[in-house]
């Protein structure tokens, strides 16, 4: 059998939620997991959902319920996540669209998902990845479902920005945080692992990526000591591992650059706040659609000329 959630350090309020609601002791039809990335949110949300779904109750993991959802192909279930250039979740997500748009929603929306009972499934569930990035029409069009959906729907939600989550939203769910485990259950292997991880979720993806990782650290740890002109040979190489890191994930091309710069803003916070700080920008340039190349170039050459400021000084 596959490991669950259960198997993960940490999440010790929301694995007894998870039990509560497998064993019939907890009730209600919208739970919101929040929790850092990588805290397990996303993995506990998954977990309830088929606890929702499974006719065995549980989940049995045996039954065709169990087995489809394991292959992504759960009929009475929809994972939504932010989509398009945007990264958001749309009003789309809720109700169909009034007019086309060119990042069109890529499932049924939710009002239309909920009109008809489940085919296969106890119950039907829609999971919302990211709630955070669900814009104001949207949020408001998913209140009144949130309130009192159809009987047979649930809402499963994840965060890792619950400040970022709307009020109103918060307010109609059971709201469960996910802890990390303390350090005698569990701790990073070394220091490639605690500063480009340090949550359980972050340290398997260093660990699946060990080798474009490595590069990044040691690409990093020649920032200060490079020559002037060793900026955009820097920048090259950190493009480089963003590629490689979209490619071994099956992401975009722009994700692995901004997890690139993720893992820089990471490694700079200890190190280097104004560096931190221009990575964090950094980062969500990227994220809001500018060209990495050019964000990344600017920031090399920008370190470079802090390095370099910092020696002659
Ligand atoms: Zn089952």
């Amino acid at each position: 059998m596959s490991s669950t959630v259960f198997d993960r350090p940490g999440l010790q309020g929301a694995k007894k939620v998870l039990k509560g609601f497998a064993e019939g002791a907890s009730g209600g039809h919208a739970v919101l997991f929040y929790g850092i990335e990588g805290s397990g949110a996303l993995e506990c949300a998954r977990e309830l959902a088929l606890t929702w779904l499974c006719p065995q109750g549980g989940p049995c993991r045996e039954c065709p319920v169990c087995r489809t959802f394991e292959a992504g192909r759960a009929v009475d279930f929809q994972h939504v996540a932010p989509w398009g250039p945007s990264s958001m979740i749309k009003l789309d997500a809720i109700r169909p669209g009034q007019k086309p748009t060119s990042d069109p929603y890529p499932g049924v929306p939710l009002l239309e998902f909920f009109r008809s009972g489940p085919l296969m499934a106890r119950t039907k569930a829609v999971l919302f990845e990211k709630v955070e990035r669900m814009n104001p029409s949207t949020a408001n069009a998913l209140l009144k479902t949130l309130e009192e959906p159809a009987p047979f729907g649930r809402i499963v939600m994840t965060t890792s920005e619950l400040g970022r989550v709307i009020p109103t939203v918060r307010s109609r769910c059971l709201c469960v945080a996910c802890e990390l485990p303390d350090q005698a259950e569990w701790a990073p292997a070394d220091e490639v692992e605690a500063t480009f991880g340090g949550t359980p979720g972050l340290v398997d993806r260093v660990r699946a990526h060990r080798p474009a990782f490595e590069e990044l650290w040691n690409l990093l740890g020649q920032l200060d000591s490079a020559p002037p002109g060793a900026a955009m040979a820097l920048a090259e190489r950190m493009r480089k591992v963003g590629e490689a890191l979209a490619k071994a994930e099956g992401t975009s091309a722009r994700a692995g650059h901004a997890e690139a710069l993720r893992c820089l803003a990471q490694w700079a916070s200890h190190r280097d706040p104004a560096l931190a700080i221009e990575a964090v920008e950094a980062h969500r340039l990227v994220l809001g659609n500018a060209n990495a190349g050019i964000v990344i170039d600017a920031l090399m050459a920008s370190q470079a000329q802090r390095a370099r400021a910092g020696t002659l000084g």
